[in-house]
Protein backbone atom coordinates (compact mmCIF):
# COMPACT_ATOMS: atom_id res chain seq x y z
CA UNK A 1 0.00 0.00 0.00
CA UNK A 2 1.42 3.74 -0.72
CA UNK A 3 0.26 6.92 1.36
CA UNK A 4 -2.37 7.45 -0.95
CA UNK A 5 -4.08 4.16 -0.48
CA UNK A 6 -3.65 3.80 3.57
CA UNK A 7 -5.23 7.33 3.80
CA UNK A 8 -8.64 6.11 1.64
CA UNK A 9 -8.88 3.05 3.55
CA UNK A 10 -8.47 4.27 7.39
CA UNK A 11 -11.25 6.46 6.45
CA UNK A 12 -13.18 3.68 4.97
CA UNK A 13 -12.84 1.87 7.93
CA UNK A 14 -11.76 3.46 11.01
CA UNK A 15 -13.48 6.21 13.12
CA UNK A 16 -12.59 10.24 12.28
CA UNK A 17 -11.28 10.74 15.59
CA UNK A 18 -7.75 11.76 14.82
CA UNK A 19 -6.29 13.94 12.48
CA UNK A 20 -2.86 12.20 11.07
CA UNK A 21 -0.27 14.46 9.28
CA UNK A 22 0.71 13.17 6.23
CA UNK A 23 3.17 10.15 7.12
CA UNK A 24 3.19 6.58 6.31
CA UNK A 25 6.21 5.48 8.57
CA UNK A 26 7.94 1.99 7.94
CA UNK A 27 10.08 2.36 10.26
CA UNK A 28 12.66 4.51 12.49
CA UNK A 29 16.43 3.82 14.08
CA UNK A 30 17.66 6.42 16.68
CA UNK A 31 16.33 9.69 16.38
CA UNK A 32 15.54 8.93 12.51
CA UNK A 33 12.08 7.85 11.06
CA UNK A 34 11.93 6.26 7.30
CA UNK A 35 8.60 6.11 5.29
CA UNK A 36 7.47 3.91 2.53
CA UNK A 37 9.55 5.35 0.04
CA UNK A 38 13.04 5.32 2.07
CA UNK A 39 12.71 9.27 2.81
CA UNK A 40 13.58 10.05 6.28
CA UNK A 41 13.04 12.19 8.77
CA UNK A 42 14.15 13.35 12.36
CA UNK A 43 11.90 12.89 15.19
CA UNK A 44 11.09 15.53 17.31
CA UNK A 45 7.99 14.23 18.42
CA UNK A 46 8.83 10.58 19.98
CA UNK A 47 5.18 9.16 19.61
CA UNK A 48 4.30 12.01 21.68
CA UNK A 49 7.25 11.75 24.44
CA UNK A 50 6.61 7.95 24.64
CA UNK A 51 10.17 6.94 22.41
CA UNK A 52 12.50 8.35 24.96
CA UNK A 53 15.71 6.21 23.65
CA UNK A 54 14.51 6.36 19.87
CA UNK A 55 14.14 3.69 17.74
CA UNK A 56 14.94 -0.03 17.53
CA UNK A 57 17.78 0.86 20.92
CA UNK A 58 19.95 -2.51 20.52
CA UNK A 59 19.17 -2.84 24.61
CA UNK A 60 15.72 -2.86 24.63
CA UNK A 61 15.64 -4.98 20.94
CA UNK A 62 17.72 -7.47 23.11
CA UNK A 63 15.76 -7.56 26.21
CA UNK A 64 12.43 -7.65 23.55
CA UNK A 65 13.76 -11.13 22.08
CA UNK A 66 14.76 -12.38 25.82
CA UNK A 67 11.46 -12.08 27.44
CA UNK A 68 9.69 -12.56 23.92
CA UNK A 69 10.95 -16.67 24.90
CA UNK A 70 9.72 -16.43 27.98
CA UNK A 71 6.61 -14.83 29.11
CA UNK A 72 4.47 -12.04 27.83
CA UNK A 73 1.18 -12.30 29.47
CA UNK A 74 0.34 -13.75 33.01
CA UNK A 75 -2.32 -11.19 34.76
CA UNK A 76 -2.36 -10.32 37.98
CA UNK A 77 -3.36 -13.39 39.89
CA UNK A 78 0.12 -14.17 38.96
CA UNK A 79 3.91 -13.44 40.19
CA UNK A 80 6.59 -12.64 37.47
CA UNK A 81 9.71 -10.95 38.30
CA UNK A 82 10.14 -7.34 36.51
CA UNK A 83 6.89 -5.50 38.51
CA UNK A 84 8.81 -5.32 41.60
CA UNK A 85 12.01 -4.72 39.73
CA UNK A 86 10.64 -1.52 38.10
CA UNK A 87 9.10 -0.86 41.21
CA UNK A 88 11.68 -0.37 43.27
CA UNK A 89 13.94 1.42 40.73
CA UNK A 90 11.16 3.88 40.38
CA UNK A 91 10.81 4.46 44.00
CA UNK A 92 14.32 4.84 44.03
CA UNK A 93 14.01 7.32 41.69
CA UNK A 94 11.41 9.38 43.19
CA UNK A 95 11.49 8.72 46.61
CA UNK A 96 8.44 7.09 47.15
CA UNK A 97 6.99 3.82 48.98
CA UNK A 98 4.86 1.70 46.63
CA UNK A 99 3.90 1.50 42.86
CA UNK A 100 1.00 0.09 41.17
CA UNK A 101 1.04 -0.57 37.50
CA UNK A 102 -1.57 -0.10 34.66
CA UNK A 103 -1.52 0.16 30.97
CA UNK A 104 -1.62 4.08 30.18
CA UNK A 105 -1.53 7.63 31.46
CA UNK A 106 -5.82 8.28 31.98
CA UNK A 107 -5.72 4.64 33.69
CA UNK A 108 -2.65 6.37 35.98
CA UNK A 109 -4.99 9.35 36.52
CA UNK A 110 -8.31 7.31 37.15
CA UNK A 111 -6.45 5.31 39.75
CA UNK A 112 -5.07 8.45 41.38
CA UNK A 113 -8.44 10.00 41.90
CA UNK A 114 -9.90 6.65 43.46
CA UNK A 115 -7.18 6.53 45.74
CA UNK A 116 -7.93 10.37 47.15
CA UNK A 117 -11.66 9.98 47.38
CA UNK A 118 -10.94 6.69 49.02
CA UNK A 119 -8.42 7.64 51.25
CA UNK A 120 -10.31 10.38 53.12
CA UNK A 121 -13.21 7.58 52.68
CA UNK A 122 -11.07 4.83 54.66
CA UNK A 123 -9.90 7.68 57.21
CA UNK A 124 -12.92 9.66 57.95
CA UNK A 125 -11.70 12.92 56.97
CA UNK A 126 -14.97 13.94 56.58
CA UNK A 127 -18.33 12.76 55.33
CA UNK A 128 -18.41 15.40 51.91
CA UNK A 129 -14.45 14.53 51.81
CA UNK A 130 -14.64 14.13 47.70
CA UNK A 131 -13.75 17.10 45.87
CA UNK A 132 -11.15 16.84 43.40
CA UNK A 133 -9.24 20.80 42.13
CA UNK A 134 -7.74 20.92 38.84
CA UNK A 135 -6.24 23.36 36.40
CA UNK A 136 -8.00 25.06 33.94
CA UNK A 137 -5.79 24.28 31.44
CA UNK A 138 -5.11 20.62 32.24
CA UNK A 139 -4.99 18.05 30.33
CA UNK A 140 -5.38 14.55 31.79
CA UNK A 141 -6.74 12.21 29.23
CA UNK A 142 -9.97 10.97 27.68
CA UNK A 143 -11.51 8.38 30.22
CA UNK A 144 -14.70 9.82 32.57
CA UNK A 145 -12.60 11.06 35.12
CA UNK A 146 -9.41 12.44 33.38
CA UNK A 147 -12.34 14.29 31.07
CA UNK A 148 -14.50 15.34 34.04
CA UNK A 149 -10.57 17.03 35.18
CA UNK A 150 -10.32 18.82 32.04
CA UNK A 151 -11.13 21.82 31.93
CA UNK A 152 -12.32 22.75 27.94
CA UNK A 153 -15.74 22.58 27.37
CA UNK A 154 -15.54 21.51 23.91
CA UNK A 155 -14.34 18.63 25.27
CA UNK A 156 -16.62 18.11 27.85
CA UNK A 157 -20.19 19.31 26.85
CA UNK A 158 -20.72 16.87 24.25
CA UNK A 159 -20.32 13.94 27.08
CA UNK A 160 -22.39 15.25 29.81
CA UNK A 161 -22.83 14.50 32.54
CA UNK A 162 -19.56 14.11 33.82
CA UNK A 163 -18.10 12.76 36.72
CA UNK A 164 -19.62 15.17 39.82
CA UNK A 165 -17.16 16.41 41.80
CA UNK A 166 -14.49 18.32 39.92
CA UNK A 167 -13.60 22.35 39.91
CA UNK A 168 -11.57 24.47 38.22
CA UNK A 169 -8.29 27.13 39.68
CA UNK A 170 -6.81 29.27 37.22
CA UNK A 171 -3.03 28.21 36.75
CA UNK A 172 -0.31 30.23 38.75
CA UNK A 173 -3.51 32.30 40.42
CA UNK A 174 -2.66 31.60 44.11
CA UNK A 175 -5.85 33.56 45.14
CA UNK A 176 -8.16 31.81 42.88
CA UNK A 177 -6.14 28.46 44.67
CA UNK A 178 -6.83 30.01 48.56
CA UNK A 179 -10.11 30.46 47.43
CA UNK A 180 -11.03 27.49 45.86
CA UNK A 181 -9.65 25.41 48.61
CA UNK A 182 -11.70 24.26 51.94
CA UNK A 183 -12.33 21.00 53.46
CA UNK A 184 -14.10 19.34 51.36
CA UNK A 185 -11.19 19.23 48.83
CA UNK A 186 -9.66 15.52 48.87
CA UNK A 187 -7.16 16.18 46.25
CA UNK A 188 -5.83 18.94 43.83
CA UNK A 189 -3.90 17.19 40.82
CA UNK A 190 -1.77 19.21 38.68
CA UNK A 191 0.76 18.98 35.55
CA UNK A 192 4.23 20.87 37.18
CA UNK A 193 4.50 21.93 33.61
CA UNK A 194 1.34 21.38 31.28
CA UNK A 195 2.25 19.61 28.55
CA UNK A 196 -0.63 19.15 25.76
CA UNK A 197 -1.93 22.70 27.04
CA UNK A 198 1.01 24.29 25.36
CA UNK A 199 4.24 23.75 27.82
CA UNK A 200 3.08 26.02 30.96
CA UNK A 201 5.20 25.34 33.74
CA UNK A 202 3.73 26.14 37.22
CA UNK A 203 5.34 28.46 39.61
CA UNK A 204 7.59 27.28 42.54
CA UNK A 205 5.17 30.08 44.56
CA UNK A 206 2.40 28.28 43.45
CA UNK A 207 3.66 25.09 43.64
CA UNK A 208 4.32 25.80 47.33
CA UNK A 209 1.04 27.66 48.58
CA UNK A 210 -0.78 24.03 46.97
CA UNK A 211 1.47 21.59 48.92
CA UNK A 212 0.75 23.68 51.79
CA UNK A 213 -3.07 23.91 51.47
CA UNK A 214 -3.08 20.32 51.01
CA UNK A 215 -1.25 19.72 54.06
CA UNK A 216 -3.66 22.01 56.36
CA UNK A 217 -7.04 20.48 54.60
CA UNK A 218 -5.53 16.62 54.75
CA UNK A 219 -5.58 16.66 50.94
CA UNK A 220 -3.52 14.94 48.58
CA UNK A 221 -1.38 16.64 46.18
CA UNK A 222 -1.25 14.65 42.97
CA UNK A 223 1.63 15.60 40.27
CA UNK A 224 0.62 14.55 36.80
CA UNK A 225 3.81 13.40 35.31
CA UNK A 226 3.03 11.02 32.56
CA UNK A 227 4.52 13.93 29.92
CA UNK A 228 7.31 15.53 31.75
CA UNK A 229 7.95 12.58 34.27
CA UNK A 230 11.71 9.51 33.54
CA UNK A 231 13.53 12.40 32.58
CA UNK A 232 12.02 14.83 29.92
CA UNK A 233 12.75 18.08 31.68
CA UNK A 234 16.59 17.28 32.63
CA UNK A 235 15.19 15.64 35.99
CA UNK A 236 13.96 12.39 36.84
CA UNK A 237 10.97 14.46 37.66
CA UNK A 238 10.15 17.93 37.16
CA UNK A 239 9.19 18.20 40.95
CA UNK A 240 12.87 17.61 41.91
CA UNK A 241 13.00 21.58 40.45
CA UNK A 242 11.45 23.28 43.50
CA UNK A 243 11.74 20.28 45.99
CA UNK A 244 8.11 20.29 46.59
CA UNK A 245 6.69 16.72 46.66
CA UNK A 246 3.79 15.07 45.87
CA UNK A 247 1.87 12.16 47.78
CA UNK A 248 0.99 10.41 44.25
CA UNK A 249 2.39 10.70 41.27
CA UNK A 250 1.27 9.39 37.93
CA UNK A 251 3.77 8.07 35.01
CA UNK A 252 3.59 6.39 31.99
CA UNK A 253 4.47 7.51 28.25
CA UNK A 254 8.05 6.78 28.22
CA UNK A 255 7.92 3.92 30.93
CA UNK A 256 7.30 1.37 28.47
CA UNK A 257 9.09 2.68 26.23
CA UNK A 258 6.23 2.43 23.43
CA UNK A 259 4.84 -0.49 25.20
CA UNK A 260 1.03 0.51 27.09
CA UNK A 261 2.60 1.00 30.39
CA UNK A 262 1.09 3.56 33.54
CA UNK A 263 2.26 3.56 36.80
CA UNK A 264 1.11 5.71 40.15
CA UNK A 265 3.59 6.17 43.02
CA UNK A 266 2.47 6.92 46.40
CA UNK A 267 3.32 6.56 50.14
CA UNK A 268 2.94 2.82 52.04
CA UNK A 269 0.04 4.75 53.88
CA UNK A 270 -1.79 6.27 51.39
CA UNK A 271 -1.24 2.60 49.20
CA UNK A 272 -3.21 0.92 51.58
CA UNK A 273 -6.18 2.73 50.28
CA UNK A 274 -6.92 -0.17 47.78
CA UNK A 275 -7.05 -3.43 49.32
CA UNK A 276 -7.87 -6.77 47.55
CA UNK A 277 -10.32 -5.98 44.73
CA UNK A 278 -10.34 -2.40 45.32
CA UNK A 279 -8.31 -1.19 42.00
CA UNK A 280 -6.88 -3.25 39.26
CA UNK A 281 -6.02 -4.50 35.28
CA UNK A 282 -5.48 -7.53 33.66
CA UNK A 283 -2.97 -6.10 31.25
CA UNK A 284 -1.30 -3.34 33.47
CA UNK A 285 2.07 -4.41 34.67
CA UNK A 286 2.78 -7.19 32.19
CA UNK A 287 6.33 -8.98 31.86
CA UNK A 288 7.46 -7.96 28.84
CA UNK A 289 6.32 -4.16 29.74
CA UNK A 290 7.75 -3.94 32.62
CA UNK A 291 11.04 -5.40 31.69
CA UNK A 292 11.44 -2.80 29.28
CA UNK A 293 10.91 -0.44 32.13
CA UNK A 294 12.79 -1.95 34.61
CA UNK A 295 15.73 -1.29 31.48
CA UNK A 296 14.75 2.24 30.66
CA UNK A 297 15.47 3.46 34.36
CA UNK A 298 18.91 1.32 34.25
CA UNK A 299 19.98 3.42 31.11
CA UNK A 300 18.57 6.96 32.81
CA UNK A 301 21.02 6.10 35.72
CA UNK A 302 23.86 5.34 33.60
CA UNK A 303 26.44 8.01 31.82
CA UNK A 304 24.59 11.16 33.36
CA UNK A 305 22.32 10.35 30.91
CA UNK A 306 19.61 12.68 32.63
CA UNK A 307 22.19 15.41 32.56
CA UNK A 308 22.61 15.20 29.10
CA UNK A 309 19.00 16.14 28.66
CA UNK A 310 19.45 19.11 30.60
CA UNK A 311 22.57 19.60 29.07
CA UNK A 312 20.92 19.49 25.48
CA UNK A 313 17.74 21.61 26.49
CA UNK A 314 19.80 24.81 27.29
CA UNK A 315 21.48 24.51 23.69
CA UNK A 316 17.92 23.43 21.91
CA UNK A 317 16.55 26.72 24.04
CA UNK A 318 19.42 28.97 23.12
CA UNK A 319 18.60 28.00 19.69
CA UNK A 320 15.32 28.85 20.05
CA UNK A 321 15.55 32.17 21.92
CA UNK A 322 17.67 33.18 18.55
CA UNK A 323 14.46 32.00 16.22
CA UNK A 324 12.17 34.43 18.73
CA UNK A 325 14.46 37.57 18.87
CA UNK A 326 14.38 37.14 14.45
CA UNK A 327 11.07 36.77 14.16
CA UNK A 328 7.81 38.93 15.89
CA UNK A 329 5.48 36.65 15.38
CA UNK A 330 7.54 34.14 17.74
CA UNK A 331 5.88 35.06 21.30
CA UNK A 332 7.52 32.92 23.23
CA UNK A 333 9.65 30.07 24.55
CA UNK A 334 9.20 27.98 27.14
CA UNK A 335 9.79 24.22 28.66
CA UNK A 336 13.03 22.57 30.15
CA UNK A 337 15.48 19.98 29.10
CA UNK A 338 13.93 18.02 25.73
CA UNK A 339 10.03 19.10 26.56
CA UNK A 340 9.85 22.72 24.55
CA UNK A 341 7.85 24.83 22.80
CA UNK A 342 7.66 27.84 20.88
CA UNK A 343 4.61 29.89 20.28
CA UNK A 344 3.44 31.56 17.69
CA UNK A 345 1.08 34.78 16.96
CA UNK A 346 -0.82 31.85 13.95
CA UNK A 347 -2.05 28.57 13.55
CA UNK A 348 1.20 26.50 13.70
CA UNK A 349 -0.12 23.42 11.34
CA UNK A 350 1.34 24.67 8.02
CA UNK A 351 4.73 25.01 9.79
CA UNK A 352 4.21 21.81 10.75
CA UNK A 353 3.60 20.33 7.15
CA UNK A 354 6.53 22.12 6.15
CA UNK A 355 8.99 20.99 8.17
CA UNK A 356 7.44 17.33 7.26
CA UNK A 357 8.48 18.13 3.50
CA UNK A 358 11.60 19.41 5.11
CA UNK A 359 12.65 16.31 6.81
CA UNK A 360 11.58 17.47 10.15
CA UNK A 361 8.88 15.66 12.00
CA UNK A 362 7.24 18.40 15.09
CA UNK A 363 3.71 19.02 16.65
CA UNK A 364 1.51 21.83 17.09
CA UNK A 365 -0.43 21.89 20.56
CA UNK A 366 -3.13 24.06 21.45
CA UNK A 367 -3.02 25.68 18.00
CA UNK A 368 -0.85 27.92 17.80
CA UNK A 369 2.60 26.30 19.89
CA UNK A 370 5.07 24.19 18.46
CA UNK A 371 5.81 21.56 20.42
CA UNK A 372 9.17 19.42 20.60
CA UNK A 373 9.68 16.23 22.83
CA UNK A 374 12.71 14.43 20.91
CA UNK A 375 14.19 11.13 22.37
CA UNK A 376 16.76 11.63 24.56
CA UNK A 377 18.84 10.84 21.98
CA UNK A 378 18.68 13.38 19.94
CA UNK A 379 22.08 15.05 18.87
CA UNK A 380 23.12 18.96 18.86
CA UNK A 381 23.82 18.34 15.26
CA UNK A 382 19.87 17.42 14.85
CA UNK A 383 19.06 19.92 16.85
CA UNK A 384 20.89 22.27 14.92
CA UNK A 385 19.21 21.10 11.49
CA UNK A 386 15.48 21.80 12.72
CA UNK A 387 16.51 24.98 13.78
CA UNK A 388 17.89 25.77 10.52
CA UNK A 389 15.11 24.60 8.75
CA UNK A 390 13.06 26.38 10.89
CA UNK A 391 14.70 29.48 10.39
CA UNK A 392 14.42 29.19 6.48
CA UNK A 393 10.65 28.36 6.68
CA UNK A 394 9.75 31.49 9.05
CA UNK A 395 11.94 33.78 6.44
CA UNK A 396 9.54 33.07 3.90
CA UNK A 397 6.13 33.73 6.56
CA UNK A 398 4.63 37.13 5.61
CA UNK A 399 2.53 38.06 8.63
CA UNK A 400 1.64 41.80 10.05
CA UNK A 401 1.75 41.11 13.86
N1 LIG B 1 -1.60 13.28 31.52
C1 LIG B 1 -0.77 14.00 30.76
C2 LIG B 1 0.03 15.10 31.37
C3 LIG B 1 -0.64 13.71 29.40
O1 LIG B 1 0.20 14.44 28.65
C4 LIG B 1 -1.40 12.65 28.85
C5 LIG B 1 -1.31 12.33 27.42
O2 LIG B 1 -0.93 13.14 26.61
C6 LIG B 1 -2.24 11.92 29.70
C7 LIG B 1 -2.32 12.27 31.03
C8 LIG B 1 -3.06 10.78 29.16
O3 LIG B 1 -2.20 9.72 28.85
P1 LIG B 1 -2.66 8.54 27.85
O4 LIG B 1 -2.81 9.15 26.50
O5 LIG B 1 -1.53 7.54 27.95
O6 LIG B 1 -3.93 7.99 28.38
Amino acid sequence: MNLTQIVESESEYLFSNYKKYPLFVQKGRKCLLYDYEGQRYVDFVSGIAVNALGYNHPRINNVIRKQLKKLLHISNLFYHPYQALLAKKLLEISGMEKAFFCNSGTEAIEASFKLARGYAYKNKLGEDKNQILTLDNAFHGRTYGALSATANETYREPFAPLVPGFHFVKQNDIQDLQTKFNDKICAIVLEPIQGEGGIHPCTEEFLQVARKLCDQHQALLIFDEIQSGLGRTGRYFYFEKYGIRPDILTLAKPLGLGLPLGSVLTSATISDTFGPGYHGTTFGGGPLACRLGFEFIKILQEDNFVQQIKEKGVFFTQKLIMLKEKYPFVVDVRGEGLMLALELTFPGREIVNQCLEAGYVINVTTDTVLRFLPPYIITKKEIGGLVKTLDKIFSKVSITT
